[in-house]
């Protein structure tokens, strides 16, 4: 079979890691987290980037940073992983689902502003597949009544937006390293700050609540509880397997680029004229090739086709599922109808897409897909 998904290793991986290993310093914040925190900082802009366990950690601590309550407003698209809302849903705030734009499933920036109110805190826009959201829309917005963004750009890696990379632009943002990203780490993510005024409180909710960064650094001479937090750190394991990664980012990214190429090439041409829906960049845009997806015509349709690929060995995923729609929340949602997450929860595809997706399993995945339009 071929996997949807399947963690690529640049070679070097354990030998970091046995480095950290020996170096007798395990535990978070030694020299390759260091090593990581530098080339984020240094390649893309960021203020100060801050490696966590997960990219849902880094959320949780945007969440706590940005002093959620209770009864705060947080917009969100409904149609997003279920970590986007549930580090906001935590901290008490009131999930505010917003919808997708009609032409890809990021946010529409034209619908935010009807939903504002004096309790709204936070707009978390999704990059969806890596493409950028409209950011300057989103940050005009933000600006004029004085809210916060915190970018989910867990799957937004090495992806800009008018030149500026995703990530730098909101005052906050959260980055995955789960293994179904282009680079990985097992289990990984980052929290990025843009805004100078949360560096230091970050770096104590990252530490359990303490002011040990600063202690290490000697800028105090004991440490102790100064605040609310947790143990959002990841071990030099962790980062030792990152480090390994992001050295190989070039030639991840180049051929991931030339593996969506090859799908475009393959299906656009005749899936378009069937009225399949592919993935857009909207202005400002690049592609980090990080998801190849079809929008099917409709839920009949898309079951057809995962069992067609199925049937010829690959397996084909579909999400998300709106969650204003959820078990959890669809008591707790004010009621709009969200047609266009709903639209892409019935009919959005993922294609098998990782690293070492060759020619050949490539080419039959095509074949099948063409073959399987040909009947429609
Ligand atoms: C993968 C993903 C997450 C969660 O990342 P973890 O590192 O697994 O916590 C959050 N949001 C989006 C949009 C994602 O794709």
């Amino acid at each position: 079979m071929i996997p949807f998904n399947k963690p690529y290793l640049t070679g070097k991986e354990t030998q970091y890691i046995e480095e950290a290993v020996k170096s007798g310093k395990i535990s978070g914040d030694g020299v390759f987290t260091k090593k990581c925190h530098q080339f984020f900082e240094q390649n893309f802009q960021f203020k100060k980037c801050l490696l966590t366990t997960s990219c849902t950690d880094a959320l949780e601590m945007a969440a706590i940073l940005l002093d959620i309550q209770p009864g705060d407003e947080v917009i969100i698209p409904s149609f997003t992983f279920v970590s986007t809302a549930n580090a906001f849903a935590l901290r008490g705030a009131n999930i505010i689902f917003a919808d997708s734009t009609g032409v890809n499933p990021n946010i529409d920036a034209d619908k935010i502003e009807a939903l504002i109110t004096p309790k709204t805190k936070v707009i978390v826009p999704v990059h969806y597949a890596g493409i950028a959201c409209d950011m300057n829309k989103i940050m005009e917005i933000a600006n004029k009544h004085n809210i916060f963004v915190v970018e989910d750009a867990a799957q937004a890696i090495d992806s800009y937006y008018y030149g500026k990379p995703l990530g730098s632009i909101g005052h906050l943002a959260a980055f995955s390293f789960h293994e179904t990203k282009n680079v990985i780490a097992g289990e990984g993510g980052m929290l990025v700050i843009n805004d100078d005024r949360f560096v230091q409180r970050a770096e104590i909710i990252r530490e359990k609540g303490t002011n040990r960064s600063a202690f290490f650094r000697g800028e105090v001479n004991k440490y102790g509880w100064v605040d609310i937090g947790s143990s959002f750190l990841p071990s030099e394991v962790i980062a030792a397997f990152l480090y390994a990664q992001l050295e190989q980012l070039d030639t991840i990214q180049d051929r991931r680029i030339a593996i969506w190429q090859r799908y475009w090439n393959g299906l656009y041409p005749f899936l378009s004229k069937k009225g399949v829906q592919f993935p857009v960049i909207t202005d400002g845009g690049t592609n980090n090739a990080h998801m190849f997806y079809l929008v099917c015509k409709d839920l009949d349709q898309r079951t057809r086709l995962i069992e067609a690929l199925k049937t010829a060995g690959a397996w084909s995923v579909f999400h998300y599922l709106s969650l204003h729609k959820s078990p959890y929340y669809e008591g707790k949602h004010r009621g709009e109808e969200l047609v266009w997450s709903d639209y892409y929860t019935d009919r959005l595809l993922r294609l098998p897409f990782y690293y070492e997706l060759d020619r050949t399993s490539q080419q039959m995945i095509i074949d099948k897909i063409v073959n399987f339009y040909e009947g429609e």
